[in-house]
């Protein structure tokens, strides 16, 4: 459920955004003063790609779905926080390696990855990320954190 303002008197309105909603378009009609209006909603992303961690010796195979924004990657380690904590025994792995973001730009998702200090530093491609280097990343691309591989894959 959605909450928005009347424009004309500005009671709250709750809808139901999976029913009265198409093609991005809200039907609405006040309760309180009857205005009716229409809204344009922000399509839902629930699908916004994600990292495979292929498997090796230190880890089973393990997919994090990405999220707007930052998304911290380690290694999964008691009291560290991250986004997507890899449950590896890779000890080349930093507890907070790197950082994916997904952003959007004109209606389509970019894709970044950049090192966060990390020991061993964060590859593309096998080419080791500079410091402060943000690289765009596509669908496929091989990124090497320690001896582990991950692979994006970004929305189908
Ligand atoms: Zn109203």
């Amino acid at each position: 459920m959605k909450r928005l303002k009347c424009p004309q008197c500005e009671e709250f309105i709750i809808f139901d955004e999976n029913e009265d909603v198409q093609d991005g378009m809200a039907k609405l009609e006040c309760e309180n003063c009857g205005k009716r209006f229409k809204v344009r909603l922000k399509p839902k992303r629930d699908d916004l790609g994600e990292v495979v961690v292929v498997e090796n010796v230190f880890c089973e195979k393990q997919v994090f779905p990405l999220k707007l924004g930052d998304n911290l990657f380690g290694r999964k380690c008691n009291g560290t926080i991250v986004d997507a904590a890899i449950d590896t025994g890779d000890m080349s792995m930093d507890r907070r390696h790197c950082i994916f973001n997904v952003s959007e730009k004109d209606g389509e998702l970019v894709y970044t990855v950049r090192d966060n200090e990390s020991l061993c530093g964060t590859f593309v491609m096998n080419e080791i990320l500079q410091k402060n280097e943000k690289r765009i990343i596509e669908d496929s691309e091989i990124i090497t954190i320690g001896a582990t591989t991950l692979i994006l894959k970004t929305k189908k």
